[in-house]
């Protein structure tokens, strides 16, 4: 497995930490100063993001392109056309979020009324992946931005071009006194964890999950994880082959398995087991033709630190099909693996990456409880036609979220909350919970001046004592 480096002393840290400190000082004065309170400010703020995409829109495809193979279609519907999305869904309904809320008032409190207030935090740092390096920043961006908090943007280094336009995208239309890109590795996102920032947004691996949430404890500074983990996929002997042959191979195979919530494994009962392998294979084929390298529409590995560790988990003498790859050209053939058991290789770490496992099992108890005894998942997708299975799978195992029937598509919907739980992360967002995750809720009570209560304060008679 790979290992990540260790995260530097503070002191070593220090001079950064420094440089950082006073961009995000700037941010929180310009934040305290009141500037992104009124919800019109927010508005043209998203207003222009989305005028800022349009005008990159063309070279975000190519950099997606250089740096992971990625398709144009899906460039455009997993990332920008994504984007455009979000921030029309959020600007629809904004005015109505930043309301304070009225909500209800115990008895005791008789003639006094009670609010929840959403304000910024501050200075929001967000912290981006490879695998959807435009979206995944962006879209919670939308967030900060929609809740009036100023950012601090880190894309990932290992998708360079990405964020090199990331970089010029939002400093042409951004001060940095407001929304700032900090571009760079370890190093500039050591010095940002370790800084006072008012909330971090991080989406990546759960090893350095674990990195950023020990260093913000130093500021107390609240934390979103968005992280990974082994995504299981159940196929029961009641399901639709075809379909499911179909949606898994999709799921698993977009921007070549790496995507957080891809099927990392399949669960399949074992009498139905042949049948849903043959119908992947050809459906593999059908989306890639018999040689995907020369497929337009199947992406590369990002890097070959990733391709080796990849390769490295290729049992030859378990791949049903493909299992080979090109180095040089980062390639790795879409592969599914038989007859895996929960102790091979493939099935200790998250695959992320086109390499499908697939185990059977003969009793559903038996695949939950083996699915349980393991840290939560971000995902976990069923497929069946049977509504009982379907509750039994939804109240026994617990995940981030995930599908009946489908792979992947719960994350589109803005109406369900998107995150992890246990080790797979914490905090969600998407739609309205992205200005949620981003708000602080403060509660307020507006007391009656004509209703006092006097019996409450000391001296506590004992006449008080006996109301
Ligand atoms: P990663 O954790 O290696 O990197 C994420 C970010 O952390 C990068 O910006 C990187 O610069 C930074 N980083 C790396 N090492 C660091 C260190 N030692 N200290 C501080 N910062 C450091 O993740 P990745 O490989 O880019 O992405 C893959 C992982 O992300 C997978 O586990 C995947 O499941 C997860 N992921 C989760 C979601 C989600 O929404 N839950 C989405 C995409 C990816």
């Amino acid at each position: 497995s790979e290992t990540k480096a260790p995260i530097q002393a503070p002191n070593e840290v220090q001079s950064a930490v420094q440089t950082v400190v006073k961009v995000i000082r700037a941010q929180q004065q310009f934040v305290r100063s009141g500037a992104t309170r009124p919800v019109e400010f927010r508005l043209r703020q998203l207003e222009r993001l989305k005028a800022a995409i349009a005008r990159y829109e063309t070279r975000i495809l190519e950099a997606l392109q250089q740096d992971l193979r990625k398709p144009e279609l899906e460039g455009y519907s997993t990332e920008v056309g994504y984007a455009y999305d979000s921030i029309g869904y959020v600007m629809k309904r904004l005015k109505q979020w930043v309301k304070p809320e009225r909500v209800r008032t115990p008895l005791t409190h008789v003639g006094s009324s009670s609010y929840i207030y959403r304000e910024p935090y501050g200075s929001a740092l967000i912290i981006g992946p490879f695998n959807y390096p435009f979206m995944l920043v962006i879209d919670p961006l939308i967030g900060a931005i929609a809740a009036g908090n100023a950012a601090i943007v880190k894309p990932s280094e290992y998708t360079p071009h990405v964020s090199g336009v990331i970089a010029e995208m939002l400093g042409e239309y951004f001060d940095p006194g407001y929304i700032q890109v900090m571009e760079g590795g370890q190093e500039v996102t050591s010095a940002l964890i370790h800084a006072p920032l008012d909330f971090i947004f991080f989406t990546g691996s759960i090893q350095v999950g674990k990195i950023v949430m020990a260093a913000a404890a130093e500021h107390l500074v609240p934390v979103v994880l968005e992280l990974g983990g082994k995504s299981p996929c159940i196929v029961d002997h009641e399901a639709d082959l075809d379909l499911a042959a179909q949606r898994i191979v999709w799921g698993k195979f977009l921007n070549t398995g790496q995507t957080c919530v891809a099927p990392d494994y399949v669960l399949v009962h074992e009498s139905v087991k042949a049948e849903l392998i043959a119908k992947m294979k050809a459906q593999i084929t059908a989306f890639y033709g018999e040689d995907p390298q020369q497929s337009p529409d199947y992406g590369r590995i990002v890097n070959e630190r990733h391709w080796n560790r990849l390769m490295g988990l290729v049992d030859s003498s378990k791949v049903a099909v493909g299992g080979t790859g090109e180095r040089e050209d980062l390639y790795l053939a879409p592969t599914i693996m038989e007859n895996v058991s929960w102790e091979d290789q493939v099935m200790q770490e998250e695959i992320f990456g086109p390499i499908l496992p697939v185990l059977d099992y003969q009793v559903l108890d038996t695949a939950l409880r083996n699915i349980g005894e393991r840290p939560k998942p971000l995902a976990l997708y069923l497929f069946t036609s049977n509504s009982r299975t379907e509750r039994k799978v939804m109240e026994s195992v617990s995940f981030g979220g995930g599908c009946i029937n489908d792979t992947i598509m719960h994350l589109v919907s803005p109406y369900l909350p998107f995150g992890g739980v246990g080790s797979s992360g914490m905090g969600a967002y998407h739609g309205r919970y992205s200005f949620e995750t981003f708000s602080h809720r403060k509660s307020v009570l507006k007391k009656s001046t004509r209703v006092n209560l006097s019996f409450i304060y000391p001296p506590y008679t004992a006449g008080k004592l006996k109301l």
